[in-house]
Formats: structure tokens, sequence, C-alpha cells
């Protein structure tokens, strides 16, 4: 299923309210679904010691989320400065923040060691003399490389920019313990979209071999390993969740075998941005134009400046509309939006109910990747966004753009630099 039926009937009867509020189009994520998630996560990984989740803030980076986050004790898997400063402004320090960046600049390694600083986990050996000032704690993303066969999304690890090779893993770290480090971590993200759970109990087992490997030739023994984000969410009708449940028991298994053997067994933790938050958001657009030409056309009042998933991934994203579950679907349309790039569709030959003009028609499962990958090409602009209280009332997280936020980077008037000759 995708948006749970909770929230559907929880959302649907103020839908009409909320657009003569709010008007649309809006996102608006649901804090009731997200903390059921979060509780069932810690809930089946609790047989795992020090299990904790990083929320991936890239997948939805707004500070009341990240605060519901907080609140349930995770912590937050950064990549860009922004994302660290939102978490540290929610009240997010040190070992609460994971910066998994990639091609990281000078500016980046400053920032992370400012307020508290973060967890540093690094993407290449050549980064570790880049460092300014090396922290005690390290961590290193790993590329299994040929090792491992990728998932759809994230694809082939040997085509990954991503990580280490396997080649050059003892060495990272070797060189990092020159460099004073004294705590160890490994991470590594192999997986977008996974529904097979097994493919998760591979990455675990794959990682504590390195865990195993690296004290054979270094004697670490490593304090947490993560195994990234990548959990999937069944985005169409019909499609099995992901088996958390046994996936937990399987991983719990190895680290019971790991610990038995090696005396020791390092905390484990995951950083999912689309399990957590995907399903528990949905996009609110009003239809505004109907159009018969070679197919028929719904033209909506938002385009792929609010969700880019189905035109960059051809995404299925499920489509209701308001107030006609229960009528037949026996139209064929194309749900689109008014971008100039003729992928700027949300629903393509899609089976629905007969819409009129006026209709809401809500698009499930954007809580994840969806604002978030928003952008400005053809100068259109980004909805606001809503969250759905556990008291039944709306909160406005983020407000629509205006045309004044576009123009602000513009200069009407010269603005001119003469190079020397
Ligand atoms: C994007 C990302 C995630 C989250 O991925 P999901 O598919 O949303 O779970 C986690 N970790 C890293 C390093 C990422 O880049």
């Amino acid at each position: 299923m995708p948006m749970s039926q909770s929230f559907k009937e929880r959302l649907f009867p103020i839908a009409e309210q909320l657009v003569e509020h709010y008007g649309t189009p809006f996102h608006i994520y649901d804090e009731v679904g997200i903390r059921e998630t979060g509780e069932n996560l810690k809930q089946v990984f609790s047989a795992i010691e020090g299990f904790r989740e990083y929320y991936a803030v890239k997948a939805l980076p707004n500070p009341r989320i990240l605060a519901l986050m907080q609140d349930m004790g995770f912590g937050f898997d950064c990549s860009s400065t922004a994302e660290v400063l939102m978490s540290r402004q929610v009240g997010a320090r040190g070992e609460d923040i994971m910066f998994t960046s990639n091609n990281t600049d000078q500016a980046e390694f400053n920032m992370a060691a400012e307020a508290g600083g973060c967890v540093l986990n690094l993407d290449d050996i050549s980064l570790i003399d880049k460092v300014p000032v090396f922290p005690e704690l390290i961590c290193f993303r790993y590329n299994p490389g040929p090792r491992r066969t990728g998932n759809v999304i994230i694809g082939n690890p040997v085509e990954a920019k991503y990580g280490l090779s396997h080649d050059q893993v003892v060495d990272a770290y070797r060189k990092a313990q020159e460099r004073g480090a004294k705590r160890f971590g490994l991470h590594t993200m192999v997986a977008s979209n996974e529904l097979d759970y097994s493919y998760m109990v591979e990455t675990a087992r794959m990682v504590l071999e390195i865990c195993e490997l690296v004290e054979q030739e270094l004697g670490i023994q490593f304090e947490f390993v993560n195994i990234g984000g990548g959990f999937g969410i069944p985005y169409q009708p019909g499609q099995q969740p992901l088996d958390i449940q046994t996936m937990a028991a399987e991983i719990a298994e190895l680290f019971d075998a790991f610990r038995a053997k090696h005396n020791y067994v390092p905390r484990m933790y995951m950083e999912s941005g689309r399990f957590m938050t995907g399903p528990h958001g949905c996009l609110l657009t009003s239809a505004i134009n109907k159009k018969e030409t070679y197919r028929n056309y719904i033209g909506v009042d938002s385009c792929m400046s609010a969700l880019m998933r189905p035109a960059m991934y051809g995404a299925y994203h499920h489509v209701d509309v308001v107030g006609k579950d229960t009528l037949p679907k026996d139209q064929v349309y194309d749900v689109v939006g008014s971008l100039c790039e003729n992928n700027d569709k949300f629903a393509v030959q899609r089976d629905l109910p007969k819409i009129e003009e006026g209709d809401i028609i809500v698009i499930h499962d954007t809580g994840a990747h969806g604002h978030a990958m928003g952008f400005q090409y053809n100068a259109r602009l980004r909805p606001k966004e809503l969250l759905l209280r556990a008291d039944g009332s709306v909160e406005l997280i983020r407000r629509e753009e205006v045309l004044d936020d576009y123009f602000a980077t513009l200069n009407f008037s010269e603005n001119n630099f003469q190079p020397n000759q």
C-alpha cells in the first residue's frame, strides 16, 4: 500500500478546508505516521545493542521534521553544510551528526569541526591529509566494488563515485591511526529503495567482515558500523513492504555471532530517509485544465519543481482524487504540470476516475526526496509544506516560494569586474 489508510482517513475529510485555507499546491506530512515508523524501527532493532537511526536529512530537510526525529532519539546523517547547520539548530551535537560528504572541500571540513563537531565519515583515503584537525573518532565509507552487485537506483558499486575501494580500506584506517585517531566507525551504502530485506542482511554481513579484516591487520575494534540508508517503500499498490522484522532478526544473529567470535561487537547505525518519511507525505494539487488531444490530460497547479521523481526516474507515485475513491477508474489520463519539459508528468496513462476542474488530486509518497529535490527551472517555484500534527492541527512548516525569492539573486543593474589586461 502507498500512503497509509490512517493518514488518508485523517487527511481526506479535511482536504477541502486545507485547500481553502492554504491554497494548492502543498506537501503535507503526517506526524503520527512518522512517529509510528520510527518507534517500530527502534522496537524491531532493539535486539541489537546501541542501535541508532541517523535520519538522512536530505530526504526531508525541515527543522520541524528533524525535531520529531530528535525527539525519538535519532541522530542525523548530513552531506552538506546547510544540513549540518539545520541539525545543530534543532539541538544535535557531536556524535548526533554523521557528516557523510562526498568530494568534500576545506570549508566543509572547517564547518564540520565547529560547534561541538560531528562524526566525519570520510569518502576517500586522499581526504585523510586534508582534514585540518584530525578527530579522535573517524569513520570511512566503504565501497565493495565488484564484491556486491548494486540495486537498481544506486547502480553497480564499481561505477559509484562513493567510498574507499576494498584495497584501500586497511591503509585508510592505518593512516587515520597515524594521524591520531583512536576510535573508529565503518560506513557503507550500497542500496536505494531496496524492498528485499536480505540485501540489507548481506550489507550487515559485509561490514562485519570488513571489521574483522581491519581488526586482524591493525587491531582496531570498531565502535560502530553504519549500514546506510536505502530501505525501500512500496510506491505501487500491491508491492510488499520491506520485512524489517525478519531483517532485524537475521542481522541480530550476525551481531551475536560476531560477539561470540571476537569478544566485542560494534553498535549498529543506519541512516534511512525514505523509509522514515516517504509514505508519510503527499502533494495536494488542484486540477485546473482538461485537455483532449492525442491523449487526455489533466493539468494541475503544480509541476516537477514540487516532485522530481516521476520525471527523473520514471518513478510511480500513486494518485487519488479526493471524494472520488469509490468511483470506477474508467478514464485514462496523463496528469501533467506546466513546465516546458515533456517529462513534467506526475502520472502517465493512468487509470483514474473521471476528473473535473477544481478536483483535489493527491500524489502519494512525497515525504522523502520530494520537496527536497525540487528546483526552479523555468522559474517554476516550490510549494509550501504543512505538517498534520498528532492533535489534528495543521502547521505551516515552510512557506511557498514567491517571485521575490526568485528575483532576489538577480542583478537588474550592472555589476562588473574588469580583469587586468
Ligand atoms: C541519500 C542518503 C541516505 C538516505 O537514503 P534513503 O534511500 O532515503 O534511505 C542515507 N545515507 C546517505 C549517505 C545518503 O546519501
